[in-house]
């Protein structure tokens, strides 16, 4: 068979995906997302992937987990709970992983939730593959570099130079979507079809806790009933044009980043 042809994300194509709240929508039908990140020891992991989830285009973000605190004082508008999730009440799409450390229990709970689920970080290193292979409702794997040599068992250096058929290679194994962050981000899913190549991010990304705020912003997109491999590459899209737009030339933080969503969805939209 041919190779499976990439596909460059255009302008016109993302603005298509972007949720737009009909005149009696609520907020339960434009998605609740749900975040069970974060950690006692990377709280700032949980306010980012919500601060993202925020600007996603759910009707509301519920966060699980230790950090409810650190994230009620930045985003009061989060439901938070502290009991797990499935506990939690009405959630559309989960985003789990993010500075989770090494709480296997909570993305193993996640994993049996019946609606999409994202998977980031440190829920990578613990999210078993039959566990992930035997979901009825869509998986979206968001790794870097180096945690996708980690699940493929090479060396950083292997996926590098090889991104293509290493994100290929993870969706297939998988059987989800993998979206593969560098400084040109693949989205794949699982069915081997055109990988798709987001042209929009900047170097300036390469900071702490962005890949936390694209992970909550894909996640939203999820809940707004995207699919995955559309959730995972207008996520990639808006997130690297926000990230042009933050920095325009200077250094900033991923909260930065996260604020200048808005703006860069208008740009699109
Ligand atoms: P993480 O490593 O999980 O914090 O994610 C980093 C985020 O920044 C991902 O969305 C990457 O695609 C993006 N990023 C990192 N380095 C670059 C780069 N050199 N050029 C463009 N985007 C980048
Ligand atoms: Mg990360």
């Amino acid at each position: 068979p041919a190779e499976p042809a990439l596909e460059a994300l255009q302008h016109a194509d993302v603005a298509r995906l972007l949720p737009v709240p009909a005149a009696e929508s609520d907020k339960y039908r434009r998605g609740v997302v749900g975040v069970a990140a974060g950690s006692a020891r990377y709280p700032g992991a949980a306010v980012l992937a919500v601060a993202g989830a925020l600007r996603g285009g759910a009707g509301a973000v519920r966060y699980v987990g230790p950090a409810g605190d650190a994230v009620i004082a930045r985003f009061p508008e989060t439901l938070v709970s502290d009991r797990g999730p499935h506990k939690a009440g009405r959630v559309q799409a989960w985003v789990v992983g993010p500075g989770a450390g090494d709480d296997a229990g909570t993305v193993a709970e996640v994993l049996e939730a019946d609606v999409p689920v994202l998977i980031d970080a440190d829920g990578l290193r613990l999210a078993e593959v039959g566990a992930v292979r035997g979901r009825a409702a869509p998986t979206l794997m968001t790794p870097h570099a180096g945690e996708a040599a980690a699940l493929l068992g090479v060396e950083r250096a292997v996926v590098e130079g090889a991104r293509l058929s290493a994100v290929r290679e993870l969706a297939r194994r998988y059987g989800a979507t993998v979206l593969l962050k560098g400084s040109t981000t693949l989205v794949a899913d699982p069915s081997g079809g055109a990988v798709r190549v987001n042209p929009t991010g900047t170097s300036w990304l390469a900071t702490a806790g962005s890949g936390d705020v694209l992970s909550g912003l894909a996640g939203s997109l999820l809940a707004a009933g995207l699919t995955a491999v559309d959730a995972g590459s207008a996520a990639a899209y808006l997130h690297g044009l926000a990230g042009r737009l933050a920095a325009d030339g200077a250094p900033v933080g991923a909260h930065d980043v996260a604020e200048a969503v808005p703006v860069a969805w208008r740009n699109v939209a």
